[in-house]
This record gives C-alpha cells, sequence and structure tokens, in this order.
C-alpha cells in the first residue's frame, strides 16, 4: 500500500452522501470530497508544498477541514493538526519542532502566525471561508495524487509524555491503512451505516477511527460542530453509528432523555480516549439496551484492542487486542508478568507509528529490542485474553477526554515568582472525570496568590489544562530515591466522598 488516500477513494467511490448536516440533510457527496480534495491537493502545490512537507491546521470542525486534510493525503504532504485550544506560547514550540511550510489558522491567528514563522499562511473558518477557500475556484478537480512510500509518515499528531516536551508521533500511510481496515473488520461496518460525529477531528479518536471509518465503508456522516448532549440525542434515531469519549456518555445520560426508542437505529456505540466506568457502562444498557463497545488506543498506536462485537463485553476491560496487534504485559525488568497480574504494556503490529518526529533517541528508547512500543500505560490481561488498563504510567491526567501533562505544567509553576516547587496530580472530577490539581510549595519571597497564579497560567496554557484546584503545602513526599509520591498526594487531596 502506498499513498493511503487511493485506499480511502477505491472504498468509498460506491458511496452517495459523505456528509449531513446536523438535520440530517446533504451536504456533500464522495463525489464532493474527491473533487474537493484533488483542489486542495493542486493548492498546495501550487503554494510550494512538497511531498514530506509539514502543513499544520489549527482551525475549528468543518466539512472544509476534512477537505484540506484529505487533499494533504493526496499531495503527500504531512499533515499536522493542532487543538485549537493551545495558546501562542505553545504554538511557538510547535512551529519551531516542525518547521511547516504552510499553515491554516483561523481570521484571528493568522497575524501571529506570520509573525512567528516563515510558513505561507491561509485563513480557514468553522463557516468554511477564508483565504484558503478563496484560492480553490481557480484549481483544477483533475485527479492528482503523489506516490508516496506506505512507510512515509501521513500525520504528525503531538502528544507529551514524561519529559512534558510535546513529541510529534509520525503515524505513516500504511499504519492509516492497517488500522482502518482492521476496525472496519472488528466492528463490522456495513450496508447503511450512518455515523453521528460529535467528536474533535484534531485527535486520532475523531479523525481516525471515525473519519476513517465511514469513508472507508462509504458511509454517510451526521456532522455536528461539537458534543451537544439534546444535538447528538436528536440525531440518534438518524444514525447506527456514534463514537465518543467516557465524559459524552455520563453527560448523555444525564439529560434522562436516552431511551430504547432513541436508539432504535442504533448498531454500535463506541467509547475510549479515557476509561468507561463500569456504572456508566450499566447505566447506559440499562437506558437504551445497548452495550458500550469499549476500545483502547494511543497517538503513537491507533487502536490496540477492542470488546468484541460477537461475544462478551466486559465493562471496566477495554477487550483482546485487535487482529494484527500483539500485546505483551510485563513488569520493570520487562518480564512477562502472569495472567491477572498488572505490569507495564508493550504493544506490535501494523498500527505503531514509525517514531517521533526529529527525536530518534526517544524513539529508540520507547521501542524494545523485539520492535515492541512501551505504552506507557499499566495494565493486566485476565484468563479470557481481556486487557483491563489498570492506571498510567506516565501519571498522564485525562480531563474531559483531553490529555493533560503534569510534567509541562511542573515546569510552568515552577518557574513562576513565589514558587520553591510543584506536583501536578488528577483528581476524581464528576464532570471531566479527572481535574487538574497543582500542589505547590512557596519559597517564601513572594506571598503567593491562587487567583494571580491561574490568571498567569490562563495566558500561558489551554484552558482544559489550568488547575481546577490549588493546595499550597509545606513540602512534598518523596521517596527514597527522591521521586515525587504522587499517589500520596492523590489520596491526601482526593475531594471527600470521592474516595
Ligand atoms: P491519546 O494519545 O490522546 O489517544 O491518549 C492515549 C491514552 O489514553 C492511552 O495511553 C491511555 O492511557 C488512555 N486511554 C485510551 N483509551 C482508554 C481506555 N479505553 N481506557 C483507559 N485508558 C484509555
Amino acid at each position: 500500500m502506498s499513498n493511503v488516500y487511493t485506499l480511502f477513494e477505491d472504498c468509498s467511490r460506491h458511496g452517495n452522501s459523505f456528509i449531513l448536516s446536523p438535520n440530517g440533510e446533504p451536504l456533500y457527496t464522495y463525489a464532493d470530497l474527491r473533487e474537493e480534495s484533488a483542489r486542495y491537493a493542486h493548492l498546495l502545490k501550487q503554494a510550494g508544498v512538497a511531498p514530506g512537507d509539514r502543513v499544520m491546521v489549527q482551525v475549528q470542525k468543518s466539512p472544509q477541514n476534512l477537505f484540506l486534510y484529505f487533499g494533504c493525503l493526496r499531495a503527500g504532504a504531512i499533515y499536522l493538526p493542532l487543538n485549537t485550544a493551545y495558546t501562542e506560547d505553545e504554538l511557538t514550540y510547535f512551529i519551531g519542532n516542525a518547521s511547516p511550510s504552510v499553515i491554516v489558522a483561523e481570521d484571528t491567528r493568522t497575524g501571529f502566525f506570520e509573525s512567528a514563522s516563515d510558513a505561507r499562511v491561509f485563513s480557514l473558518s468553522a463557516e468554511g471561508t477564508g483565504t484558503l477557500v478563496d484560492q480553490l475556484p481557480t484549481q483544477p478537480v483533475t485527479p492528482y495524487t503523489a506516490e508516496v512510500d506506505g512507510d512515509d509518515p501521513a500525520v504528525i499528531l503531538y502528544t507529551s509524555g514524561t519529559t512534558g516536551r510535546p513529541k510529534g508521533a509520525m503515524i505513516t500511510h500504511d499504519n492509516l491503512a492497517s488500522n482502518g481496515l482492521t476496525l472496519l473488520d472488528a466492528w463490522q461496518w456495513q450496508a447503511g451505516d450512518v455515523l453521528l460525529h460529535a467528536l474533535p477531528i484534531f485527535h486520532i479518536h475523531g479523525l481516525f477511527v471515525a473519519t476513517h471509518l465511514a469513508v472507508l465503508n462509504a458511509s454517510p456522516m451526521i456532522f455536528l460542530s461539537g458534543f451537544d448532549p439534546a444535538k447528538v440525542i436528536e440525531n440518534l434515531p438518524r444514525a447506527t453509528v456514534y463514537m465518543g469519549v467516557p465524559t459524552n456518555y455520563v453527560r448523555l445520560l444525564a439529560t434522562g432523555d436516552l431511551t430504547p426508542e432513541t436508539c432504535g437505529n442504533m448498531r454500535l456505540f463506541t467509547a475510549g480516549s479515557a476509561p468507561l466506568l463500569p456504572q456508566t457502562f450499566t447505566a447506559f444498557h440499562e437506558a437504551t439496551g445497548h452495550e458500550i463497545v469499549e476500545r483502547y488506543g494511543m497517538t503513537e498506536t491507533g487502536m490496540n484492542t477492542s470488546n468484541p462485537l460477537d461475544g462478551e463485553r466486559k465493562p471496566g476491560t477495554v477487550g483482546p487486542p485487535l487482529p494484527g496487534v500483539e500485546t505483551q504485559i510485563v513488569d520493570e525488568n520487562d518480564a512477562p508478568v502472569p495472567s491477572g497480574e498488572t505490569g507495564y504494556l508493550k504493544v506490535r503490529g501494523k498500527n505503531v507509528f514509525k517514531g517521533y518526529w526529529q527525536m530518534p533517541e526517544k524513539t529508540a528508547e520507547e521501542f524494545d529490542a523485539e520492535g515492541y512500543f512501551r505504552t506507557g500505560d499499566m495494565a493486566s490481561c485476565d484468563d479470557d485474553g481481556y486487557v483491563s488498563i489498570v492506571g498510567r504510567g506516565k501519571d498522564l491526567i485525562i480531563s474531559g477526554g483531553l490529555n493533560v501533562y503534569p510534567k509541562e505544567l511542573e515546569g510552568i509553576i515552577d518557574r513562576m515568582p513565589g514558587v520553591l516547587e510543584s506536583a501536578v496530580i488528577g483528581l476524581p472530577h464528576p464532570d471531566f472525570g479527572e481535574g487538574v490539581c497543582a500542589v505547590i510549595v512557596p519559597s517564601g519571597d513572594v506571598t503567593l496568590e491562587e487567583a494571580e497564579l491561574i490568571s498567569e497560567l490562563k495566558i500561558k496554557v489551554a484552558n482544559f489544562k489550568v488547575p481546577k484546584w490549588v493546595y499550597f503545602v509545606d513540602a512534598l513526599p518523596r521517596n527514597t530515591m527522591g521521586k515525587v509520591q504522587k499517589n500520596v498526594l492523590r489520596d491526601q487531596f482526593t475531594p471527600a466522598g470521592d474516595n
């Protein structure tokens, strides 16, 4: 397999509607996808983008954003989507690291991007207007898909780890093809399926898992600009497949409007990106008659495991490894642990990424001698081969389905006047699953005010990373090796009633 776009086009050629409005009306067809993506590919080429060049995109969700994505694949460029919540400080790092040749952003951000980079900058609004779209009418619709190697990166997605510095995960054309086809089969996509799409498309869940599968199955998708429980429930009767993060399911249940009738046409609900609580699984089943299919994946690997379509779906587990994906659970010495015991989860397969952009040493560290990738997640596996994600070795916090990396925030907080050191942890939050909590040791030279600290952080980082709780302490608890004991802090500061 070479350019994954060819696979998407071959699979979707017989499809009719591609994007439906939130009222279920047809907006774009698969023929439109072919034409529009060709125009974008020509436009990028004309703008000087060569295969392998990075196209950085920070825009609101829109059909045009999707056409641009497929156009990038066709041009052989590396698509690099960014969360719209990122601040200028964060963007400056991404620009320096990725050296994009084209940047597409909202109108309000183009000035910043122009001053911060040498890239050609275009605008694209949530309504699908802007200087990018202005260029389209003069572009040909003649098919154009660049030759690439299947092992070339198609997308770079930034993700962080213990270093706190975001790393660009290079996901290849072959990775995308392999994971898409595996899921198409595992989730038994079929004629007549309609996807209800309410996820962001700057992340693997909304872009690779949701969009790719609709296209590979030539299915229409009802395209919502974001997650709105009322809109999702209104559209469920028109859909057969819905994919959400656990918080979405909690919010849908909270409306009290979910019934077996609203889900009468539905075939499949999937959840992932964070743990789905067994209580949510059970409450959803009681309300709708459907058992959510929980799956597990990550930016670097795509999807690794899934509960089965046929067979038992076990709440609290993420199911067995998908076909073609090998998993190993090992102890600190890399020795496999017995079934039922917790260890570090490693995965291997065609779904696993190529490495971190311009970080060969970091890449080498994360792969073992047999080519297994160290996920950083702690897991166990039962006698039936079902994997449970027990915790995150890397102390990642997932708040409302979005990742917050403690190390990154600690670095920023530690540099603030009046701070000696800090530890950032995740605490149970009724709405977001986890909320960010900062535990700070004051240096004593300046009086620290929580409100000031928070407003300073709001300038520096995206809102979802800003701590929901701040505590001041005299010292951080440490083990004999000098490591901060975050588990002790979590126990100490977990709000009463959440233990
Ligand atoms: P991301 O790279 O943003 O997709 O985040 C990946 C991380 O999300 C994984 O390493 C896991 O820690 C977590 N994750 C994803 N799916 C699940 C799940 N079903 N249960 C528990 N954690 C999950």
